[in-house]
């Protein structure tokens, strides 16, 4: 997975050789010598991680790293910050900076390419969102998460939490692997952290994986605790879903600054998922309503006839409109017409069965798909909706007015039994012909004086 990496770094040996080892990743590569060049690029180029050495000739990496975390247009871009060897001092200085991750150098490659892999692929899960759009969480991102902890030694994960307890405002809770993979206990951590058993890494790994691939817990961010024997298999890690990876023995005030960019990420990409949910479910529905829109229902009715092309089974296609709706409009005004609207698709969806389908295909108009039924049944519960929809007036909000309001409804027959009508039975051709037969037979009720259910029998027409 290639991104765009922007290289900080004062000395130019240091960022050709960076350069060179990310471009055998396929990495498209820019480069800043200072803070300054450095800001600005990150603002025009929006690159996907940031790479940036601590000593830099106009300004500290940190205050650069902070200056990013200030910047809307800059906030969530993943920096990683590299510095000196035997500086056990800079983690703790990086991180309360707010970089993601503290490099020290010379940097591993393998390592690096495993951890940029990491950070490339939580930023693609949101490939739809605009970046541009994500202000940041504000308040949310410094809410308390439920971290969890899991050791394979039954002592080590309270120690955790009691040394850790202190350092962080967040909830700890002190889980064994069973506990971990099960599907139904209450609330899903948003953090788990892992300590390898030296005598087994590779138990943790599998973890690490299996928890990656739960539904329950395919989000939530994952840290992996590793003993010195064993941190050849980080980079392992990382590629198999680790958002980072620390040295056993747990130093918790470590753990504690390392869960603040964890959460950033874990979170930043589910406000990006929701929103590309809100977004593919607004195009779905009809904003009034909530019902399902024409865009939606064409193709589902298309599926269906072709699906009970293949099957034979019989369905139904009802074409419902509001009888009379002008003069409701012309009467009360359009915001009680709205009103109707909504209460009449209540009703309608009150009185369809979970495997129907109900759409809002145009301004009084609606379109009512089911599936698996034969004529008689179909004709049964669309006189069913008449009657629903006529039973009671409206009542307008605010004990404005009492609207008594009947719909129509034409009936086509689709699927096996049908005595097969000629033409196509299929594809965009079959679906357009049965909602014009659904069209016709609505018409026909609107002519024998409305508030009825008329079934269309004849296609040769
Ligand atoms: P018919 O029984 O023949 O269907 O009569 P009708 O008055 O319902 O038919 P017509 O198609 O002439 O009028 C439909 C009216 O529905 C026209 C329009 O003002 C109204 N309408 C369409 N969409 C909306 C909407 O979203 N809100 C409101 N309030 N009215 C709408
Ligand atoms: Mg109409
Ligand atoms: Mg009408």
């Amino acid at each position: 997975m290639a991104g765009r990496i922007l290289i900080v770094d004062a000395v130019a040996t240091n960022r050709i050789l960076m350069k060179v080892k990310l471009a055998e990743a396929c990495h498209t590569v820019a480069q800043a010598a200072d803070a300054r060049g450095a800001l600005s690029l990150a603002r025009s180029l929006r690159p996907d991680v940031i790479l940036l050495d601590e000593w830099l000739p106009d300004a500290p990496g940190t205050t650069l790293c902070r200056a990013l975390r200030a910047d809307p247009a800059t906030r969530a871009i993943p920096v990683l910050i590299t510095v000196e060897p035997d500086d056990p001092a800079a983690l703790q200085r990086g991180l309360a900076a707010g970089a993601d991750a503290v490099l020290a150098k010379p940097v591993d490659g393998l390592l690096l390419h495993a951890r940029l892999r990491n950070l490339l692929r939580v930023g693609a899960e949101s490939e739809f969102a605009l970046r541009e759009d994500d202000g940041g969480g504000g308040d949310a991102d410094n809410l308390p998460a439920l971290v969890a902890l899991l050791s394979h030694r039954p002592d080590e994960a309270p120690r955790w939490r009691a040394a850790l307890g202190p350092l962080t405002p967040h909830r700890l809770a002190v889980l064994s692997r069973a506990e971990a993979l099960a599907d139904d206990t209450g609330p899903v951590p948003e953090v788990f952290v892992i300590g390898a058993d030296p005598a087994d890494p590779g138990a943790a790994l599998r973890l690490l994986a299996e928890l990656r691939s739960r539904p329950a817990s395919r989000h939530a961010a994952l840290c992996l605790g590793l003993p010195p024997s064993a941190a050849g298999i980080a980079a392992t890690a990382f590629d198999l879903g680790a958002d980072d990876v620390l040295t056993l023995p747990l130093d918790a005030s470590d753990l504690a600054l390392r869960l603040a960019p964890m959460l950033r990420r874990k979170r930043r990409a589910d406000r990006l998922r929701a929103s590309v949910r809100d977004g593919m479910r607004a195009s779905v529905r009809d904003p009034l309503t909530g019902l399902f829109n024409r865009r939606y229902a064409l193709p589902q009715l298309m599926r269906l006839t072709d699906r009970a092309a293949a099957s034979g089974q019989p369905f139904a296609v009802l074409a419902l409109d509001l009888d009379r709706f002008k003069a409701v409009n012309d009467r009360w005004g359009h915001a009680a017409g709205d009103a109707v609207l909504v209460e009449v698709a209540q009703r309608l969806a009150d009185g369809l069965r979970p495997s129907d389908l109900l759409a809002r295909i145009g301004g009084e108009e609606f379109l009512v798909l089911l599936p698996s039924t034969p004529l008689e049944r179909a004709r049964a519960l669309a006189e069913r909706l008449c009657r629903r929809v006529d039973e009671a007036p409206v009542l307008l909000p605010q004990g404005a007015g009492r609207v008594p309001v009947t719909i129509s409804i034409g009936l086509a027959q689709g699927g096996g039994g049908t005595g097969a009508p000629s033409g196509p039975q299929t594809g965009e051709a079959g679906a357009a012909r049965l909602l014009a037969r659904a069209d016709r037979a609505l018409f026909a009720a609107k002519a024998a004086g409305r508030n009825k259910v008329t079934v269309e029998v004849d296609d040769a027409a």
